[in-house]
């Protein structure tokens, strides 16, 4: 096990945890739209994960188009 050689200033820290959190590491495309995604979480875009529809997006539109018709 390694020690640092030079303590990072207070700043270099904050900075560093700052971009820390913007993006994702990775992402991979999703194969029902093609919209990046996290992996093993179901796709924000289609509610796809695994070829299976896990979010019921089709649903929600059809109630706001039902309302519509009132
Ligand atoms: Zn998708």
């Amino acid at each position: 096990m390694s020690v640092p050689a030079k303590r990072r200033s207070r700043s270099k820290v904050r900075r560093a945890r700052a971009n820390k959190h913007i993006k994702p590491s990775t992402l991979f495309p999703c194969p029902e739209c093609k919209t990046p995604k996290m992996p093993h979480i179901a796709c924000q875009n289609c509610g796809k994960y695994k070829g299976k529809e896990v979010i019921n997006t089709a649903k929600k539109v059809q109630k706001k188009l039902a309302h519509k018709h009132h």
